[in-house]
């Protein structure tokens, strides 16, 4: 199954609930733009290169289209779709008035000096320039992007419509960047761990905690965690994971990053593989990395009590039966990683009044949107006897459906 298809699959099961005629279902499901462009850059060396961009806008009934953009070699049509459209359901279900778009660059950064990559970057916004727009598409970081990109894409798009630093979000701190917008999906990540736990009568201080992954989110989230008295037992990157039963200690591993820029390695941990991290035991699963980790394949040897799903698709629908059958609670990505977007809102917000909070408010804002939208799905799930994941896409649905009603169609 393929990456729309899965998100799709997901979608209609909710749908199957709700009373929708069949017009506003596909209404909901297709994409209402989709946007592919050509990138030709010259590399330092002098040669040429292109590369394929993409960006996906699903739905923005609710409000300006928004989601990340990634650098990466799997990026595509298919991906582009499926991600589009968990965005669009992620800002409905936190309930932040924005629709869903995602999209990227198909190529390999790392094979990329800084230069090419700037290039590679501004050439993109200039190709896209006239279908974003700080009402109309905000893009954001996701992937192998961080604020050094959004500052490129926001200094481009300026060139061409003026002063603008609401076009994107996830800009560096001191160019109308937020404080708290780095650590805010790790942030929300660790808060919908604490919540999860809770209904299942644990808390953080007694449970263990596996990361697949260990970049902008499952890093904040394992400091979070660590600060609250709960036990990191392995994390990973593109090199590998690292294991201590003991517990890992967070802030020498952070600087061993720093240090390393691997995590493998670390002082009195030991190696492993990422399907032996995988399969780990402990309370609670973070799959932190890239999309479709859990298939049919491996959802049985999968060890935890529960997941939340800090990447964007990480579990593929077969997986997903195996879980619910398995009582292992899943926290769907349109839930568990909406900090990032949440906390998207408020740099937006603070760039359209021309102000700017402080990292408290911020932190308590978020931590509001996270808790309210955690209830609601889990009173929703409880309510209907249906997994989390349903649960937060009826609401999603609800809300989306209601809007594109209300606007005429
Ligand atoms: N890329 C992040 C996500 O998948 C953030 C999107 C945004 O802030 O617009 O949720």
């Amino acid at each position: 199954m393929k990456a729309f298809e899965a998100t799709n699959y997901y979608l209609k099961k909710a749908m199957q609930t709700m009373d929708l005629s069949d017009h506003i279902q596909h209404l909901l499901i297709q994409p209402q733009r989709e946007v592919k462009v050509k990138i030709g850059i010259e590399l330092d060396n002098g040669e040429l290169a292109n590369f394929t961009g993409f960006r996906m806008q699903h739905n923005n009934s609710r409000g300006p289209y928004k989601g990340g953009l990634r650098f990466h070699p799997t990026v595509d049509e298919d991906h582009a779709n499926s991600l589009a459209s968990l965005m669009t359901w992620k800002t409905a279900v936190v309930d932040v008035p924005f629709g869903g778009a995602k999209g990227g660059i198909n190529c390999d950064p790392s094979l990329l000096s800084e230069s090419e990559l700037e290039r590679v970057t501004r050439k993109f916004i200039q190709q896209i320039h006239d279908v974003i727009g700080p009402t109309v598409d905000i893009p954001a970081p996701d992937v192998n992007t961080s604020g050094r990109e959004m500052a490129w894409m926001m200094d481009e798009y300026s060139k061409i419509h003026g002063f603008n630093p609401g076009i994107v979000t996830g800009k560096p701190l001191d160019l109308f960047g937020a404080d708290g917008r780095e650590e805010a999906t790790g942030r929300g990540c660790w808060l919908i761990c604490e919540e999860a736990l809770k209904t299942l009568n644990r808390s953080m201080q007694d449970a263990t905690f596996v990361m697949q992954g260990f970049g902008n989110v499952a890093s904040f989230a394992a400091q979070f965690i660590d600060e609250s008295g709960g036990k990191t037992l392995a994390v990973s990157d593109i090199n590998g994971g690292i294991y201590n039963s003991e517990g890992l200690d967070i802030a020498k591993l952070m600087q061993h990053m720093k240090d390393n820029k691997t995590v493998i390695n670390f002082p009195g941990a030991d190696n492993i593989t990422q399907d032996e991290l995988l399969r780990l035991n402990c309370d609670v699963l973070m799959p932190a990395a890239l999309g479709e980790v859990f298939t049919k394949d491996n959802a049985d040897e999968i060890n935890c009590k529960i997941i939340i799903e800090a990447a964007n698709g990480p579990t593929m629908p077969e997986a997903d039966e195996i879980f619910n059958q398995r009582n292992i609670l899943v926290v769907p990505d349109i839930l568990s990683n909406a900090g990032g977007v949440a906390c998207s809102y408020f740099e937006w917000v603070q760039n359209m009044q021309h102000f700017s909070w402080t990292l408290e408010k911020t932190r308590t804002e978020l931590d509001l949107i996270m808790q309210k939208a955690f209830n609601k799905v889990h009173q929703l799930a409880k309510s209907k006897k249906v997994s989390y994941r349903t649960a937060a896409f009826i609401i999603a649905i609800g809300r989306v459906g209601k809007t594109t009603v209300l606007r005429g169609i």
